[in-house]
């Protein structure tokens, strides 16, 4: 009876030891999958970050690549399921974390993104000092992040940022950011862009200043779908307001002129036209509602008490980002009253 217990309990011990072996290694690999949205186009996953392509009869559009062993991964799936190449990467901006690893798709592919994307790429000039975040970094003092003075993010990023691979982190270099592996478009433009190919349109769109500014919009008029990154945002909360309110009611003004049915995010869930216009009508009220408290001699602190925008206490991001973007507003019109 005892023997009986103890392998028993030995046996379920063995079992949860492996499941949990196998729990761990799971959560090292990214999550990964494509979907289709509809007719030919699809939406691809990486871990929290999205593109979409398209395939037609002469090849694929696709947007932006997200990293290096995603586009591996995603260029395995096209040839086996499709049998066509990629000839186009549309970017959406410049961002690390979207617009890495094009370099997969070189072979076969044209690059598309905003005139401003390029300097993104580029160094800033006049030797800027480290940014205040970094120079917590820098024990030694002397203006450079040495690989053994990296943490966090820096660490983890480091090849990526080193412009110069000196195994030295400049000033420029921490400003510039982790874009060493985006691959720079081959084909830009300032406010709209037309590729054809199959038979079939995909349009770039400038969006303006909001988030970047090099931000745009991926249009698939057959499809009625829009694509964006982190400007279009469905039931969420955008991560912030840069540079300013007035630049994002601008970017989603543009969006919500174009005739769409869907909006494939580069993040969290899609939507579709009236999630975006639900957007536009929060950014409205957020910045309606921060100018009336200023107007009437409020605080910060009392406006983010009394505005509480309850319409959209549902959305993603509620809790952490209202205060964040009213104090966001707040300082735009301290700055320009
Ligand atoms: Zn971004």
């Amino acid at each position: 009876m005892q023997r009986t217990i103890h392998a028993s309990i030995l046996s379920v011990l063995v079992a949860f030891l492996s499941l949990a072996g196998s729990g761990a290694a799971q959560e090292a690999e990214p999550t990964r999958s494509i979907v289709n949205i509809t007719g030919d186009l699809y939406r691809a996953q990486n871990n929290n970050h999205y593109n979409v392509f398209l395939v037609t009869s002469d090849g694929i559009v696709m947007t932006d690549p997200i990293d290096r062993e995603f586009s591996l991964w995603l260029k395995g799936e096209l040839a086996r399921r499709f049998s066509v190449p990629v000839r186009y990467v549309l970017y959406s901006h410049p961002d690390w974390d979207h617009a890495s690893g094009g370099v997969v798709f070189a072979d076969t592919a044209e690059f598309v993104g905003h005139e401003n994307f390029p300097a993104a790429l580029a160094l800033p000039g006049g030797n800027p000092p480290l940014p205040a975040n970094a120079r917590e970094m820098d024990a030694n003092g002397n203006g450079l992040i040495e690989r053994a003075e990296a943490s966090g993010n820096t660490s983890d990023r480091f090849t990526l940022i080193d412009e110069n691979r000196d195994q030295l982190l400049s000033g420029a270099e921490m400003i510039r950011g982790a874009v060493n592996d985006v691959y720079p478009p081959t084909t830009t433009f300032s406010d709209r862009h037309t590729v054809t190919l199959g038979g079939k349109r995909v349009v770039l769109i400038y969006t303006g200043e909001a988030h970047d500014p090099a931000s745009a919009v991926i249009y698939f008029p057959d499809e009625r779908t829009v694509f964006g990154a982190d400007t279009l945002q469905a039931k969420r909360f955008p991560g912030g307001l840069g540079p300013n309110v007035g630049a994002w009611i601008e970017a989603i003004n543009t969006v919500n002129e174009l005739d769409y049915d869907i909006a494939a995010t580069g993040h969290a869930m899609m939507g579709t036209k009236a999630d975006i216009v639900a957007l536009q009508a929060y950014l409205q009220d957020l910045a309606v509602g921060v100018a009336a408290g200023v107007a009437s001699g409020n605080s910060l602190q009392e406006i983010q008490e009394s505005l509480t925008l309850d319409e959209y206490r549902d959305w993603d991001r509620y809790d952490t980002q209202r205060r964040t973007h009213i104090a966001a507003v707040f300082a735009t019109l301290q700055g320009n009253p």
